[in-house]
């Protein structure tokens, strides 16, 4: 990439040098295109790279997680746990870049600020925030999902005196909290991950809870020796089983209701779940769990008391307790120790949703109840979800069309690959595809990307566009299977609320909510019949 007039010039360019970006320079390899990849980060990794927090580590089974394309990588690696940690993920991510060469088509450090679509020639020219600027065809975009980051907006937010950090954007040295007072706002995923790790050291933890979650034991183990032999025995049978299952995981809804089972079984089956690994008690549950009210309010009832067991005092339980949203409307965090962690002594729960944070101080947080000192403070505080990577770029199709204001509304994809008005540029998990455990979704969405872009190649096309009458039968279909989940009326990233961002204060429909079974086989007929609902020139 150079400045000025003799701007590089590829097939391809992409955006992003995470699990997408990773996989995406595999296969394009693969396919002999000229491509290169632009990553904001010092290296490899997206997601894993940032999110460095402690605590943070998969959700997913490690093993149905990583790169699946190469028999001899799957067996020399050895995942040290059944749900690895974010520096082994780290690890895992840089050994695989390591193997297969890909930072020799990638620049780190290289924050993409615009791009810009020439309608006549069929090229994108991007933008990198130093001014440098490269050319393709076609961009593809590999951005994730929860990779741009929100600080509350909170009167002084800056103002704080001391190191502050947001969760993804946590510094690569060490953080000590030893005799420190620390701050942490915010009680999603990441906090509920963060927040029994910094307790086991912090002097004294102050939690700013607006909501609380609903969250789940993990239950966490190291790999034995043994497990390892299995589990490398075993990978052609595990990734058969991820594409079965609605989310791509190991987890599949159980056939039966909630309320077709007498309360005893049911109990049963709900403290099963609840002392197995993963996601079993959110995507494993019964049939019904998140789409039947009645069902949901008993899931919701065993998960309450659940808190009330676990954390000492009554009325801290009862604050723990979400009542805003019923179990499993919300991407559920799981977490090691999360309410033990309530039961320290150097740990206190602030509920701002009886006293606010008025503002930030050099100091600390003051509320309207108290003010707090601390050491450090720590912003927990999310993402603007799926749409919010992409508003974050100035990304013009033709006439000037700027994607952030077709999208302020809705975005109107085709399969969340391509937008409507917005061609030659390629989406992996852009808004409206289905989402679960993410590189099985990516891998199936880059897959798909991949025989697009072999097909256009074969038949010559320079462009591909998005029929806007399929761009809209979509939408209906997205709408369609989406209105019957207890979910699509919560207020969270996956709907694409977010408090602090201006616009994104009501729900709206973002992701495929039919199961990736569904989505793939849609994906593959579409591949098998010619890419025929594309436009192509
Ligand atoms: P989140 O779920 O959106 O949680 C953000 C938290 O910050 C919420 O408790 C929110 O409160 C609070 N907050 C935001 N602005 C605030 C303000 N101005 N004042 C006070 N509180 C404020 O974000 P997250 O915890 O980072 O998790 C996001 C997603 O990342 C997860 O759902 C998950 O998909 C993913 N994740 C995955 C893993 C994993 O795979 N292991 C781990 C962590 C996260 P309100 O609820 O009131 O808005």
């Amino acid at each position: 990439m150079r400045d000025g007039a003799d701007i590089p010039t590829y097939e391809a360019i992409v955006v992003g040098g995470g699990i997408s970006g990773m996989y995406l320079t595999h296969r394009l390899r693969e396919l002999g295109v000229h491509f290169h990849v632009f990553e904001a980060g010092s290296d490899v990794g997206g997601t894993w790279y940032w999110c460095r927090y402690p605590g943070a580590r998969f959700d997913s089974e490690s093993w149905t997680y990583g790169f699946f394309f190469d028999e001899e990588l799957l067996q020399e690696w050895d995942w040290k746990e059944h749900f690895s940690p974010q520096p082994d993920t780290l690890e895992y991510l840089n050994h695989v870049a390591d193997r297969f060469d890909f930072r020799r088509d990638m620049t780190f450090d290289a924050s993409v600020a615009a791009a810009t679509f020439d309608d006549a020639a069929n090229l994108w020219t991007v933008t990198l925030e130093d001014g440098r600027q490269a050319r393709a065809s076609l961009l593809i975009t590999g951005l994730g999902v929860l990779s741009a980051p929100t600080l509350p907006n909170i009167p002084g937010r800056d103002d704080f005196a001391g190191p502050k950090f947001h969760t993804a954007r946590w510094p690569h040295e060490p953080v000590d909290f030893t005799s420190k007072r620390v701050g942490i706002i915010g009680t999603g995923a990441t906090a509920i991950q963060a927040i029994p790790e910094i307790a086991k050291t912090a002097g004294h933890l102050t939690v700013f809870q607006r909501a609380p979650n609903w969250a789940a034991p993990l239950h966490n183990a190291a790999i034995t020796p043994e497990e390892q032999k299995d589990i490398k025995a075993r990978y052609k049978e595990i990734y058969a089983r991820c594409w079965e299952t609605v989310a791509c995981f190991i987890h599949h809804p159980d056939p039966r209701s909630a309320l077709e089972v007498s309360p005893e079984d049911r109990e049963a089956f709900w403290e099963k779940l609840y002392s197995e690994p993963g996601f079993g008690i959110w995507l494993g549950n019964f049939r019904d769990v998140l789409t039947d009210e009645r069902a949901n309010a008993l899931a919701t009832a065993f998960m309450a008391r659940k808190i009330r067991e676990r954390v000492d005092d009554p009325v801290l339980a009862d604050k723990l307790t979400p009542k805003n949203h019923g179990f499993g409307t919300r991407r559920l965090p799981l977490e090691s120790g999360y309410f033990e962690a309530y039961n320290r002594p150097n740990v206190r729960l602030v509920d701002i949703a009886e006293a606010p944070i008025e503002r930030i101080t050099p100091d600390g947080v003051v509320t309207t109840a108290q003010a707090h000192r601390f050491d450090i403070l720590i912003y927990a505080t999310g993402f603007d979800g799926v749409t919010g990577p992409y508003d974050r770029i100035d990304i013009r199709g033709p006439g000037g069309r700027r994607l952030r204001d077709e999208w302020k509304e809705l975005p109107r994809t085709f399969l969340g690959v391509i937008n409507d008005g917005f061609p030659n540029m390629l989406m992996v998990l852009g808004p409206h595809t289905a989402r679960g455990n993410i590189p099985r979704n990516i891998e199936m969405i880059v897959d798909f990307n991949i025989g697009l872009i072999r097909h256009m190649r074969a038949h010559g096309h320079k462009r591909v566009a998005a029929r806007s009458e399929e761009a809209e039968k979509w939408l209906e279909q997205v709408k369609a299977v989406d209105a019957g989940l207890l979910s699509s009326k919560i207020a969270s990233w996956q709907t694409g609320v977010n408090r602090n961002v201006e616009g994104r204060q009501t729900p709206r429909v973002l992701g495929y909510n039919g199961g990736a079974v569904r989505y793939r086989k849609l994906i593959e007929k579409i591949a098998a019949g010619g890419y025929k609902e594309f436009e192509f020139g």
